[in-house]
């Protein structure tokens, strides 16, 4: 089923899962609010994060396709950390996109994010010479439609001649062009050429003051990813934990990125979540290790409902890794915002050697992994400067020393939350109190997901019908289940409700459960209603949702 995005986005604002911040002083741009459920939603994917990564991992056991048994712990670090944490991790200097802004709009665009075809047109119009081949590019989210409108009024023409077009590439990204051909380019919103800048760096981190003087010193940023806390805590946690290596050290945490263009819905945010591990090993075991978590990190979006083909692993080209890396995946999601065939990133899994560590031992390394402890800043001291502890491991069986390998998966909570949203998204239909067959929404997410477990009803308003549905609720509630309740409506109408929302399953009391003891549940997905006696049934939902 293809999916569309603009009923996702309004079923996200009308049911109270996401809003825009500050909406109702027109909003601010790349920052995002969760509503009742969202934050429910976003928290049950959190606590599935940090149950299957960190505490439910059993150290006892040999994970499938684990090369040996490992330990699991996490923290929790704080979002500003000395400003010599960024320049020995290479945020302060290459944490950079590349921007163009628009002469006439004056609108900024991420650089490979302005994506065009080159054309050209074989019939002569007043508006532009023909055969003079341009770049017409295009910021819409459906761009293969978009280029082909901005090209016939680029030239001037009618729509009945668009075959005059010649096409001469497929959508490529900005970032493509030469410097010679870049003049050549008509920005988005605009009809003539030459109106883009040439591409300049920006730095992603914000940045902020610390303490009341506000001097060059007091500069600080807001931290653009949360790993680089576990890094600079890797010999606290050692020192404190009793783990050996292997182990990984678990965060979830705000990142902040000061994002040229952000969009697609909360996909690309200035101020996200990430859920990052960093799992510290032998050099010699560390591709094992990699291959390890890259399948297990795949398994696990697929265990909460991204079974589909839309999901994939994709393995980075040699030539896309940096020079310390000796692999490197991302998990991707086809999201319906993106041009059919386009995936988008979920999760990546990135072997880092001794690079993090050893930049913070050392000072920052260069391409060839030696540290820059020669250049100096304007105040004449060590720009590259490490902290000069030893964050190295000593194998008191081996008697070795060495610094470990890392590999690292590194998610983003809001995508994967977006992803899951977008995957449980269906329409189809289901039978209406009078048996007839409707269209419905319904939202099939994984009941561990899911942001309310059961809805508890009375068939009636009367015969005792509330009083016994709310006892079960307070029950079903003092259990630790989150359940809702409703009397409003016909039962057909409070079904839909719920199945719009995701949850799994309504429970209804009716005529017979004053004789039976025993509730009907239905079944969001089979539409199933099974007779379950009340005694079982919070035992039996308990059963289900850790199925
Ligand atoms: P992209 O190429 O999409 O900008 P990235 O490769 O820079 O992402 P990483 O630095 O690897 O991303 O960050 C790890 C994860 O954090 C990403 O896979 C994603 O899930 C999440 N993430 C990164 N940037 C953002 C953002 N601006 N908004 C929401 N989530 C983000």
């Amino acid at each position: 089923m293809s999916k569309n995005m603009e009923s996702i986005v309004s079923l996200c604002k009308r049911r109270g899962f996401l809003f825009q911040s500050s909406e109702i002083y027109g909003g601010i741009q790349g920052f995002w609010d969760y509503g009742p459920l969202g934050v429910e939603l976003k928290r049950n994917v959190r606590n599935a994060w940090w149950h299957d990564m960190i505490t439910a991992h059993d150290e006892f056991l040999q994970p499938d396709g684990a090369p040996s048994t490992f330990e699991m712990c996490g923290v929790e670090t704080s979002i500003i950390m000395h400003p010599q944490v960024w320049k020995c991790s290479g945020h302060f200097d290459l944490f950079c996109d590349q921007m163009v802004d628009c002469k006439e709009t004056k609108k900024r665009y991420r650089f490979d994010q302005v994506r065009g075809r080159w054309v050209s047109c074989t019939y002569d119009s007043a508006e532009r010479p023909s055969a003079e081949k341009i770049f017409v590019t295009s910021m819409s989210e459906t761009p293969e439609e978009d280029v082909i409108s901005r090209a016939l009024a680029v030239f001037g023409l009618k729509r009945k001649y668009a075959d005059k077009l010649e096409w001469h590439t497929d959508l490529i990204s900005l970032d493509k062009l030469s410097a010679d051909e870049l003049p050549r380019a008509v920005a988005p919103d605009v009809q003539a050429t030459g109106t883009f800048t040439e591409p300049r760096e920006f730095n992603l981190m914000f940045k902020t003051i610390v303490g009341a003087l506000g001097t060059a010193e007091d500069a600080a940023f807001l931290r653009p990813e949360t790993a680089q806390g576990i890094f600079v805590n890797f010999k606290n946690v050692l020192d404190t934990a009793r783990v050996k290596l292997p182990f990984g050290v678990g965060q979830i945490g705000k990142s902040f990125r000061n994002e040229i263009t952000p969009r697609n819905f909360t996909f690309r945010s200035r101020e996200f979540e990430q859920m990052e591990i960093e799992f510290f090993c032998h050099p010699d075991s560390s591709p094992q290790w990699y291959q390890y978590w890259r399948d297990r990190r795949m398994a696990w979006y697929k265990d909460l409902g991204l079974a589909g083909e839309r999901l994939i692993l994709r393995e980075h080209d040699p030539d896309e890794l940096s020079h310390y890396s000796t692999g490197t995946a991302d998990v991707e999601y086809a999201f319906p915002f993106l041009p059919a065939g386009e995936y988008g990133e979920l999760e990546g899994i990135a072997h880092r050697g001794d690079f993090d560590l050893r930049s913070h031992m050392e000072g920052k390394l260069d391409e060839n992994s030696n540290p820059l402890t020669l250049q100096l800043d304007e105040n004449g001291q060590p720009k590259w400067k490490g902290s000069g502890k030893d964050l190295q491991y000593f194998d008191d069986q081996t008697r070795e020393r060495f610094t470990p390998h890392v590999i690292e998966p590194s998610a983003g909570a809001d995508r994967a939350t977006l992803a899951f949203i977008c995957e449980a998204y269906t329409e189809d239909e289901a039978p209406d109190d009078k048996g007839e067959m409707q269209k419905r929404t319904v939202m099939k997410l994984h009941p561990r997901l899911a942001p309310i477990k059961a809805a508890v009803f009375p068939l009636i308003k009367k015969e005792g019908m509330p009083e016994t549905a709310q006892q079960i609720y307070r029950d079903l509630k003092r259990a630790g289940v989150n359940v809702t309740y409703s009397q409003q409506g016909a039962i057909g109408r409070r079904y839909r409700q719920q199945d719009e929302i995701g949850t799994p399953w309504c429970i209804t009391v009716d005529g017979d459960t004053a004789t039976d003891n025993a509730v009907t549940v239905r079944d969001r997905d089979t539409l199933e209603q099974v007779r379950i006696p009340i005694a079982d049934l919070t035992s039996e939902l308990q059963n289900r949702l850790q199925a």
